[in-house]
């Protein structure tokens, strides 16, 4: 049977058996009483790593930037963000169905970041006319932005600028881990700046289900309610926490290795004629734009019939994503990946 390489996503993970071995394992209650020991130990220990107070586990990253926005957001309100962020593109329409607000997006750089030039301008107040400007969120690393990262001391200033005029700090850091290794930035400082922080268990971290949201004690209290409203309240999910557990133990360092295997993806693929360019790679997401807009079709065809699974990105853009299932551990620079690529792109003429 031909080896399948799924690089079309991070979610696309499968448990480890010593993951499963951890959710089998796992003592359970009902998370709506907040009965559940695994549950609470999964929130303890991410809101201790982030020096944070308190953590609500919740069935999505969706769940956890909507619950985390809508804590800061009443009906009018309005979020600044880069227009590439998922919290305004990929869910739903949620920060209008809600919460009844609205996003504000910055044009920002092609990665997904900006500056404090264009949030001066962004922050409305006061002045009747506009929605009031309540909450700054930013993304990291970027998903559209191909995983760039924004170090913490990027972040700073203009955190500390939107708080003075009295905005709360977001992040949608589904993929936070991944740029945690890639600055060796500490957790501990994420916690100083943001009053709420969306974390993905289920992308490069590996579990089957889940993501966390870390604020204040009091903003927890208040999104326990926005859970239970929109749905959310899981009860005996503590198998699921489990493996959340697990893998914040035993998955966080190893995404190293999903950064160099994207790296050298990134080189393969950078020889070839048809490529245009391809987004700087800084952690597990490599994109790459193609000159034509036929060729991404036939690109994508090519690579599947090797048995690498990519996605298109937009008409001219293809999206290769690594995770722990193409390469656990080890010198990536073998790893038969490479052979099933060059074979692919040999047939891209
Ligand atoms: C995947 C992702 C999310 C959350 O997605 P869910 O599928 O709802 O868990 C949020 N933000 C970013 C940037 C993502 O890539």
């Amino acid at each position: 049977m031909k080896q399948i390489f799924d690089l079309r996503s991070d979610t696309f993970t499968k448990p480890t058996p010593e993951m499963k071995a951890a959710m089998m394992a796992a003592e359970v209650g009902d998370d709506v009483f907040a009965e559940d020991p695994s549950i609470n130990s999964l929130q303890e220990k991410a809101a201790e790593m982030f020096g944070m107070e308190a953590a609500l586990f919740c069935p999505s990253g969706t769940m956890t930037n909507q619950i985390g926005l809508g804590i800061h957001l009443s009906p009018g309100d309005e979020v600044i963000c880069h227009h590439d962020y998922h919290i305004y593109r990929y869910e739903g329409g949620g920060i209008a169905s809600n919460s009844g607000a609205q996003a504000f997006v910055l044009q920002g750089t092609e990665t997904g970041k900006f500056g404090m030039e264009e949030l001066k301008n962004a922050i409305h107040l006061s002045d009747s006319h506009y929605p009031v400007s309540k909450v700054l969120s930013f993304e990291n690393s970027t998903n559209r932005g191909g995983g760039d990262v924004w170090t913490i001391e990027e972040i700073k200033p203009l955190a500390d600028y939107a708080k003075i005029q009295g905005l709360k700090i977001h992040l949608d850091g589904a993929r936070l881990f991944n740029a945690l290794v890639a600055t060796g930035d500490e957790a501990k400082e994420y916690g100083k700046v943001f009053d709420t922080i969306s974390i993905c268990l289920s992308k490069g971290l590996g579990c089957p289900v889940g993501s966390l949201l870390l604020g204040t004690k009091s903003d927890i209290v208040k999104a326990h309610r926005l859970r239970k409203r929109m749905g959310g309240g899981m009860r005996q999910a503590g198998f699921l926490a489990a493996a959340g557990s697990f893998a914040l133990d035993n998955h966080v360092s190893r995404l190293q290795v999903d950064h160099n295997m994207a790296k050298a993806i990134g080189a393969v693929l950078d020889k070839h004629v048809w490529i245009e360019s391809i987004k700087p790679i800084k952690t597990n997401i490599a994109i790459c734009n193609v000159k034509e807009e036929h060729q991404t079709e036939k690109m994508l065809k090519a690579l599947e019939n090797e048995g690498v699974l990519a996605m298109a990105f937009g008409p001219k853009s293809i999206r290769f994503v690594t995770h722990h299932d193409i390469c656990f551990e080890g010198d990536v620079l073998t790893h038969p990946i490479f052979d099933a690529l060059q074979k692919a792109l040999k047939n891209c003429i």
